[in-house]
């Protein structure tokens, strides 16, 4: 029996990926080494587009523990350790959503429980081979090891990816083995917190604000209070010598009076575990020479890792991997997607990885210790007075700078991009965009005079989703969304012309495959 889809991996972009597969008709299989969700502690939590991006599956809800939409960051955040004043922005596209990563697999998990995904944990992908109709795999599992053949394998299994070596596909890049990272949950004198700002007052140094990295020539710092945990306090230096020891709070300490100058108290955190004290040396920032390999993908840090500076681009990037891969591949499987809708895969993630790498190896190198950085800071901290720049930096940083190529030369400027969100009136009353989205289908709104457009190009509810609605925002006057959230079309007009009634036939044939209506 050949299986549809395996995914080896159940962390969180495995078990994302499951999700929008579920969601798109398709039941994969989940391989997960682990007996049980691993305690690790990594992410401390989302930024970026991602955020937007769980909201359109109703997943913001279940993460945050609240019913309100994510809200924008309008205040203040960071590009390299160096201000960005996000209040010059009309529209800040820095969302944030601090959950430790175990709980985001917890959360992925149970929903792809309910939606019917089998997840098989203890059991590890330990070779592969491909033939023309599928993917053999080789599962070790307690007690047995037995082949599964599977339409499709994806490998969201992590930077050291099985899947990604057994295929035989490269994972070039660079090591930054120079720089070393400590953190730790711990407590500080309580009286140092500024109880209005959040901010640490370190005395002898100054205010240091909360979550965002703060550089000195000697290194950089960083204290981020995590509601409901210990703050988490960390330094990065660079060039230090070799260490076998084990990570301890002294060890912190003195990192801190080298990087500030001035000692910090730090205590053993309060509450129950796991709490971080760890020391990670080098980071890697790689991208697989190919993200597919005949009836192999690769999603996640599978596909690409990241050095630790950038704001967290990790699951900003692999989250969005499954979200682009899910309908697709299901359309595929299921026969009806259009030619090149599976290669484009490749082509839209690589570039939107490509640019966390240069997000990333730019803020490296502007927190880099040394007075030369600190001249160059010095010409960027001029330029970060102008709005357009703070714009492109918070953009590169969220990753809402990510336009995919839908195939229309002068298209609406939203064409391409991930999503507004928008408050509509529809026949059964208000609703937001991010809410219609949440069954992951194609989705044409339709906002203009006549809400004919379906109507228009014999349009059927089985093909795409169609919904007519008024808003209070003039434009866009109707959108087409891929599943994955994406502008695949847009207009501007209260009317749209036949020329732009035909760009949206055409957005509807390279994307979703829907036939020609046989009367025009
Ligand atoms: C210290 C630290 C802090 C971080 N902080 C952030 C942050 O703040 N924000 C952010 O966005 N990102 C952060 N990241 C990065 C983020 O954790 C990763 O991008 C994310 O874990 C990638 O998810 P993934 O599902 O691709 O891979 P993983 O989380 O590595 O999951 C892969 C899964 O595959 C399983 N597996 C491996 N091999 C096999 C096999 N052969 N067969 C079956 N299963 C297998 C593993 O057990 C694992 O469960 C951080 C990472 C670290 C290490």
């Amino acid at each position: 029996m050949i299986t549809d889809v395996v995914i080896a991996g159940g962390g969180p972009n495995g078990l994302m990926l499951a999700c929008e597969m579920s969601l798109a008709g398709v039941r994969p299989i989940v391989l997960e080494r682990l007996p049980e969700p691993s305690q690790e502690p990594k992410a401390n939590g989302l930024l970026g587009q991602v955020v937007k991006m769980l909201d359109h599956r109703g997943l913001h809800e279940r993460l945050s523990g609240s019913p309100q939409p994510p809200q924008p960051n309008s205040g203040y955040f960071m590009f390299g350790a160096m201000g960005l004043d996000l209040s010059l922005l009309q529209d800040s596209p820095v969302y944030a959503l601090p959950v430790p990563q175990r709980r985001i697999v917890q959360v992925l998990q149970e929903r792809a429980t309910e939606l019917g995904v089998e997840i098989r944990r203890g059991h590890e992908v330990v070779g592969l081979s491909q033939d023309d109709d599928a993917v053999t795999i080789d599962v070790a599992s307690p007690g047995e090891t037995y082949q599964l053949r599977a339409r499709y394998l994806i490998g969201a299994d992590g930077a050291h990816s099985s899947t990604r070596k057994l295929s035989g596909i490269k994972f070039p890049g660079i090591t930054y083995d120079r720089m070393t990272v400590c953190s730790a949950h711990a407590t500080v004198p309580a009286d140092w917190v500024d109880s209005a700002t959040g901010a640490l007052n370190v005395p002898g140094h100054g205010a240091v604000l909360p979550f965002l990295p703060h550089r000195t020539e000697h290194g950089g710092f960083s204290y981020a209070p995590m509601p409901g945990h210990p703050p988490l306090v960390s330094t990065t230096e660079w060039d230090l010598p070799e260490s076998n020891a084990p990570m301890s709070l002294e060890e912190l300490r003195v990192s801190i009076r080298r990087v500030l100058g001035v000692d910090v108290p730090l205590g053993p955190p309060d509450g129950a575990g796991p709490h971080v004290l760890r020391r990670l040396t080098g980071g890697n920032t790689r991208i697989a020479e190919r993200f597919a390999d005949g009836r192999v993908f690769l999603i996640g840090d599978a596909a690409h890792v990241y050095a630790a500076t950038g704001g967290g681009p990790g699951l900003n990037l692999g989250l969005q991997d499954a979200a682009n891969l899910g309908w697709k591949l299901a359309a595929e499987i299921r026969g009806s997607a259009p030619s090149g809708l599976l290669n484009s895969y490749e082509t839209e993630r690589r570039s939107a990885a490509q640019r966390m790498v240069l997000n990333a190896q730019a803020q490296a190198a502007l927190i880099a210790p040394g007075s030369d950085v600190t001249g160059l800071r010095e010409v960027f901290t001029e330029l970060l007075r102008d709005q357009s720049t703070v714009q492109r930096l918070a953009e590169l940083t969220a990753g809402a700078d990510v336009r995919y190529d839908m195939g229309e030369r002068e298209a609406h400027p939203l064409t391409g991009r991930f999503a507004p969100d928008m408050d509509l009136h529809t026949p059964t009353g208000p609703v937001r965009l991010a809410e219609l989205t949440r069954t992951a289908r194609p989705l044409l709104l339709d906002l203009t005079e006549e809400a004919s457009l379906a109507e228009t190009l014999a349009l059927r509810h089985d093909q795409v989703d169609i919904v007519t609605a008024r808003s209070q925002t003039p434009a866009p006057t109707a959108l087409l969304l891929r599943p994955d959230c994406y502008v695949a079309w847009a207009s501007a007009s209260p009317r749209p012309d036949p020329m732009e009634i035909e760009t949206l036939r055409a957005a509807l044939q390279r994307w979703f495959g829907v036939v020609k209506p046989a009367h025009t």
